[in-house]
């Protein structure tokens, strides 16, 4: 495998500041990983060849080029340059970006470009970091699994049979498999969480508010964040200061200036080489891998516990509190979720955006042309959660449905805030197995949902997590930690992974994507 590809995007920054190497060098480098790992096959035992990853739907090879070697003049013109200048990043097909398309993963937005940019991406071209691509997800981000891709399913780069979890499927894989050193996703339930969990990466859901949403296709509106992933937790962090802050065109935007991050990731490793972790209150949440941890899969019950035991070890109290709450958490969720989808995806009606289906026969009406797009133009779970929300705010059963989810919401969000008068961060499995089986799950919906069991209380709350691998299961797939802290807390947050991270083996480079013989 290409050295250029095995970089950290914190090694990369500096090899690129120190003229070691040229951001043309690793743009293209990892533009050829692509090539030869996302379409192409990685084995020949299957009939269509398609044995890649697709974590991309699109790739923006010309342009991320473009980026690259404007970086290199300047940096040769001894101009000064944001960090990660040069450093290239795949961005979640979630978030639109001027000339590139922009699908969602669903029919109804395929071929459609964006006018305009987000703020992240914005952000993230100011930062100067060519964009390789868009990537793949379940439609709409509605999935655990990328199974509801309309484009077919990411792949787990630990084993090929598998799903990467979702709906960030496609930027939790590409980051595993040295597609990309950093990636943005989106969370609304757990989908930057569970699939860095289930594929070995570093995935961050910041605090609610504090990263921008102008320009992300909205699924939940209260729930929605994007984030960062990446191989370690330096260089989430990196990543995370480059995109966070304030942002009048979000009216949810918080009005905080970006923590230092990456100061507070640093100071964690460093601790946990001193082993002091004196003062910290790490809390153990009883309902969610705590207690006799039922629900959790045996080795990342096992695997979560000794986590907790090195914490403790190293100095860290720890705490076991109860959410009562969170057991309702994805009752709740699936109410105010599904409403919030149910009024959102209202505007894809055919007449503004994307897919436009004329009925051949029968009058043309606004109705029929409405129907006829919205029956072709969204999947069965785009569907299933549409019915679902009209349902729940219809009028005989608002106050039963809607009304009671958000009465569970402040009760979760009340919980949190008790216990973290007690403790300073909370820790929990993220998910509750490792990666599944293709198939295994899209019988039974329930099941699927019941993934993220551990995720959505936070995006319920507003309150950041983030999914730190801490080891390697005996079937050869990864196991994730999930660390929660309070509203604004993401400083705590970032010295508690990167504690968690130097206590555990390294993951990434154990990924079996890392010895893929490039054809
Ligand atoms: N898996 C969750 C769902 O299906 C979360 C999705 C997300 O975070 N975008 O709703």
């Amino acid at each position: 495998m290409n050295e250029l590809i095995q970089l950290t995007a914190a090694e990369a920054a500096e090899k690129l500041a120190s003229g070691e190497i040229t951001s043309v060098e690793l743009t293209q480098a990892h533009l050829d990983r692509i090539a030869a790992t996302d379409g192409a096959p990685l084995s020949d035992n299957r009939a269509d060849g398609k044995n890649g990853l697709n974590a991309f739907l699109h790739i923006n090879a010309e342009e991320a080029l473009a980026t690259a070697a404007a970086v290199d003049a300047d940096r040769a013109a001894g101009k000064e340059l944001p960090p990660l200048a040069g450093v290239p990043i795949a961005v979640k097909d979630l978030i639109v970006t001027k000339g590139q398309p922009t699908t969602a993963a669903s029919r109804m937005l395929e071929g459609w470009m964006s006018p305009y940019d987000g703020t992240v991406t914005r952000k993230v071209r100011e930062a100067r970091m060519p964009i390789l691509g868009k990537t793949n997800l379940d439609e709409f981000a509605m999935g655990s699994s990328n199974e509801h891709s309309a484009f077919g399913v990411v792949r787990n780069p630990w084993a090929l049979d598998r799903a990467p979890g979702g709906s960030g499927g496609g930027s939790a894989a590409a980051v595993t498999a040295f597609q990309a050193p950093l990636a943005l996703g989106t969370d609304t339930g757990g989908s930057i969480r569970q699939p860095a969990a289930l594929t070995g990466s570093v995935g961050v859901k910041p605090t609610y508010g504090s990263v921008s949403r102008y320009g992300v296709i909205a699924m939940a509106s209260s729930l929605d964040q994007v984030g960062p992933v990446a191989r370690t937790v330096l260089d989430t962090a990196l990543l995370h200061e480059a995109i966070a802050g304030h942002d009048p065109l979000d009216a949810t935007s918080l009005p905080d200036e970006p923590g230092n991050f990456v100061e507070e990731a640093k100071a964690g490793a460093e601790a946990a080489r001193k082993g002091d972790l004196s003062g910290l209150r790490i809390g153990v949440i009883k309902e969610l891998g705590g207690g006799n941890g039922e629900g959790f899969e045996a080795g990342v019950l096992a695997r979560f516990r000794e986590s907790v035991e090195e914490l403790r070890a190293a100095g860290a109290e720890i705490i076991e509190v109860s959410l009562p709450s969170v057991t309702e958490a994805i009752s709740a969720y699936y109410m105010i979720m599904s409403s919030e989808v149910s009024s959102n995806l209202a505007r894809y009606d055919g007449v503004r955006y994307g897919l436009r289906v004329v009925p051949e026969d029968g009058p043309v009406t606004i109705e029929r042309v409405m129907s006829a797009t919205r029956s072709a133009g969204f999947g069965h779970e785009v569907k299933r959660r549409i019915i679902l929300g009209t349902h729940v705010l219809s009028a005989g059963y608002y106050d039963a449905y809607y009304g009671s989810a958000q009465k569970v919401r402040t009760l979760i969000q009340r919980d949190f805030d008790a216990v973290f008068e007690q403790v300073d961060v909370l820790v929990s499995p993220t998910a509750p197995e490792t990666a599944f089986k293709f198939g295994e799950k899209t019988s039974d919906p329930l099941a699927m949902y019941l993934y993220d069991v551990a995720t959505i209380p936070a995006n319920l709350a507003g309150i950041p997590g983030m999914n730190v691998p801490n080891a390697v299961s005996s079937e050869g797939l990864p196991i994730g930690f999930q660390v929660l802290a309070p509203a604004r807390g993401d400083l705590v947050m970032y010295k508690v992974a990167s504690l968690v991270e130097a206590l555990s083996d390294d993951v990434a480079g154990q990924c079996p994507a890392a010895n893929w013989e490039e054809k």
